[in-house]
């Protein structure tokens, strides 16, 4: 079965509405399938109502950031009743964090030469769920970096000057949240985070015990050495596999929705959990 339950939309940092996503999706012949934007679920109703009538099973996911001793890390959660009263609440803490963290970025910028970064950084967005993808591109706007990676790398990234610590979520908030709104928690791009195993390890402890169920062993475009990594992890722990492409848009992704590599055999992929219901 080909799944993606992981991207962006133009509600967060991705390039392209939910109904432009779910063509991607049903060109790859994807047939379970999460939109999973930065701690909004805003989208989702247009991609349910677009998929109407659609051989394809949809997902309500998020991508929540949570604050974990002092690393940013990022949970999704699937299979949400996307107006559980928690859950709608959470999401509201969490957007006052980003809104307070984008005006203190934008602060930082300006004394870094680029003026009216606030501003500049909510037209990109065109919605005020800003991230710092939006601030990179009116870093490349301006002229000041060549390309995204570059704006992360010079300005945006844990230790750059214009990095904002940010009081996200904990681990254990979001993960309740997800749970009692009927979803599953999932560890987003275990590798992305740069942790030692040890504390990789950790991490997963304290996520298991605060209710979550899985972890993605596939994100987006991955060697099979890591992808074996993560399999091993998975199974260590328990932990059900997800899969996904963690598509952002055509110029910024390396691999398109549903194109990743399928889950290694001796993963318990999470979706048999939602074939049952
Ligand atoms: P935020 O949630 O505002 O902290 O933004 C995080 C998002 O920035 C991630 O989901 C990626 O889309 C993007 N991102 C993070 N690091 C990089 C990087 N080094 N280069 C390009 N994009 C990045
Ligand atoms: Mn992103
Ligand atoms: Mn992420
Ligand atoms: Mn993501």
């Amino acid at each position: 079965m080909n799944v993606d339950l992981h991207c962006h939309s133009l509600y967060s940092d991705g390039a392209l509405s939910p109904a432009a996503l779910l063509n991607k999706a049903l060109a790859a012949q994807v047939s379970c399938f999460a939109l999973t934007d930065h701690d909004t679920m805003s989208g989702i109703t247009e991609l349910v109502d677009a998929a109407k009538n659609k051989p394809i099973r949809i997902m309500p996911g998020i991508e929540l950031s949570v604050r974990w001793k002092l690393h940013d890390i990022h949970i999704v959660g699937l299979n949400l009743d996307i107006h559980h009263p928690l859950l709608t609440a959470t999401i509201h803490k969490q957007h006052d964090a980003r809104q307070l963290r984008a005006k203190q970025i934008a602060g930082l910028l300006e004394t870094l030469g680029l003026a009216d970064a606030f501003q500049k950084a909510q037209d990109i967005a065109g919605h005020d769920c800003i991230g710092r993808p939006h601030f990179a591109q009116a870093l490349i706007n301006a002229g000041k970096v060549p390309d995204m990676q570059t704006a992360f790398k010079r300005y945006l990234a844990r230790g750059k000057p214009a990095y904002v610590p940010t009081a996200w979520l904990s681990l254990e908030e979001a993960v309740t949240a997800i749970a009692q709104a009927g979803g599953d928690a999932v560890i987003a791009h275990p590798l992305k985070y740069k942790l030692t195993q040890t504390k990789l390890r950790a991490l997963i402890s304290a996520f298991k015990e605060a209710g979550g169920v899985g972890i993605e062993v596939i994100s987006g475009d991955m060697p099979l050495s890591q992808i074996h990594q993560m399999a091993h992890l998975a199974d260590h722990f328990s932990l059900l596999a997800s899969s996904g492409s963690d598509y952002h848009s055509d110029p910024y992704s390396r691999i398109q929705i549903g194109q990743q590599a399928r889950l290694p055999a001796t993963c318990t992929p999470i979706w048999t959990k939602w074939m049952e219901t």
